[in-house]
């Protein structure tokens, strides 16, 4: 029998993230880009209930790294460059 293993060791996987503020309560968030910007999608705030575009509100895209274990578990996270 043959099992294959997926090894992990020194992996990287990215994230695009979107930075960006409630244009009524300026609660903050962080959310993927590909939901926050590339879907151009309204989102309700958590905080104040307010609906609003995120794309209209970015403070910050920044792409992140999260260096896995040889378990795919994240050992760390940095910003790219
Ligand atoms: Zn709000």
């Amino acid at each position: 029998m043959f099992l294959a293993k997926i090894i992990y060791m020194g992996a990287i996987a990215y994230l695009d993230t979107s930075i960006f503020n409630c244009p009524q309560c300026n609660t903050v968030y962080a959310e993927a880009s590909w939901y926050a910007v590339v879907l151009a999608a309204d989102i309700e705030c958590g905080n104040c209930h307010s609906t609003f575009n995120p794309s209209e509100y970015l403070t910050d895209r920044i792409m992140v790294e999260f260096h896995l274990d040889d378990m795919g578990k994240v050992k760390e996270i940095k910003k790219v460059g």
